[in-house]
């Protein structure tokens, strides 16, 4: 998957160079093996090629905390900083295994990529919708059962972002087995589903973002909990706008209940509790990356960060908008952006931050595996 490199000792990139470097260090060390799964997994390593280090790095949750307790770090001459070169190959490695290969480059420039793309969804769905309705229809009030199909049919909807659901469900599965196969995963033996569980148990409550028990490490040396919490906003908001769009295409295939439903419909519950979730995580991690500590960031992938958490806002926001305001007359143009909002979030969700979690959730199958979890 990576392109070695023999001036950089065989690696593939100077950020994985680095790593090695910092492994090498750090299994000397160990002072660190309580903190997380990282060091644990780089003590049952005497070598470092490049699919392990993206290994590694994909476990940091980047707390902080080796750097903070780390006697080697800056200004001492050996200057290490691991959460730091973690983070630069974390980002490397969503470009290194994207599928298609072809569109890997849309990680470089990730920020200004996802915002052009979501400029132009939403810039196609208004034009559309404006191009196709008249004034009277587009600015009129629709209510009732069926009131967003009068602009744009349902078939056209469950087509169109039926395909991007699906080509975002593929391609992220299939950047996730070159990752797979990279780290030198085994293939499943019937110890999977318990490694597999444990991973779910690991991800579900970050376990390894506690900075070894006492928080994750942002702006200073006092640890925080606030990381933790706004992750799980964001996540747990994202699982619930899911389940909303799962139990409303059961209302509609199944029970024959079309859209839009009232606010004690089951879909517009799960959709409004998690709506303010991804209003609540995506400000909060933005709010805790801008006063993270600079020297444990990677500011060049800042970009990334800010687009993926801005694209999650801004789906939760205009889904909110059209929910509180779908009965006046600004209903079409809010469907027009929010459709465009969340078709721009499905297309580029293989291609952004999205795919950490993945990354993150693969490699601790993969620690339960090796460690023999439980
Ligand atoms: S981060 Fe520093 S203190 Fe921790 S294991 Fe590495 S060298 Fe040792
Ligand atoms: S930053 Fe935190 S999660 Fe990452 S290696 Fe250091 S202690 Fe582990």
């Amino acid at each position: 998957m990576t392109i070695e490199s023999p001036h950089l000792g065989g690696h593939a990139s100077a950020a994985l160079a680095e790593a090695d470097r910092l492994m090498t260090v750090c299994n000397s060390c160990r002072y660190c093996e309580g903190l997380c799964a990282v060091f644990p997994a780089m003590e049952m390593r005497r070598a470092f090629p490049d699919g392990d280090l993206n290994y590694l790095a994909n476990l940091c949750h980047a707390c902080g905390a080796c750097y903070v307790d780390c006697q080697f770090a800056p200004p001492h001459e050996f200057d290490v900083n691991v959460p730091k070169n973690f983070a630069a190959v974390r980002a490397e490695s969503y470009q290194a295994y994207a599928w298609p290969r072809a569109l890997a480059p849309l990680f470089a420039r990730n920020g200004l990529a996802i915002s052009l793309i979501a400029a132009a969804c939403v810039a196609i769905f208004i034009a559309v919708f404006v191009g196709v309705h008249d004034s009277a229809a587009l600015w009129g009030r629709h209510t009732g059962a069926g009131a967003f199909y009068k602009l744009m049919p349902h078939n056209a909807m469950v087509v169109l972002f039926g395909v991007a659901f699906i080509y975002a469900i593929v391609a992220t599965l299939l950047s996730v087995r070159n990752f797979w196969r990279d780290i030198g995963a085994p293939t499943a033996g019937r110890h999977q589903p318990r490694r597999v569980w444990q991973a779910i148990k690991d991800a579900s409550t970050l376990r390894y973002l506690d900075g070894g028990g006492v928080g994750c490490y942002a702006e200073d040396e006092r640890p925080t909990d606030n990381r933790r919490l706004y992750h799980h906003f964001t996540f747990y908001g994202f699982l619930l706008c899911f389940a909303a769009t799962s139990v409303a295409t059961v209302y509609h295939y199944l029970l024959g209940l079309a859209a839009p439903y009232a606010w004690y419909d089951l879909p517009v519950v799960l959709g409004t509790i998690g709506g303010l979730g991804l209003l609540v995580g995506p400000a909060g991690l933005l709010h805790a990356k801008l006063v993270h500590d600079p020297a444990l960031e990677d500011k060049s992938r800042l970009g990334m960060d800010v687009a993926f958490l801005a694209m999650l806002f801004l789906t939760s926001l205009t889904g909110l908008m059209l929910l509180f305001l779908r009965a006046s007359p600004a209903m079409g143009i809010l469907l027009a952006v929010h459709l465009g909002v969340v078709f721009a979030l499905f297309i580029t969700m293989p291609y952004g931050k999205f795919m950490h979690g993945l990354y993150r959730f693969a490699a601790l199958v993969r620690y339960a595996q090796e460690r023999h979890l439980p």
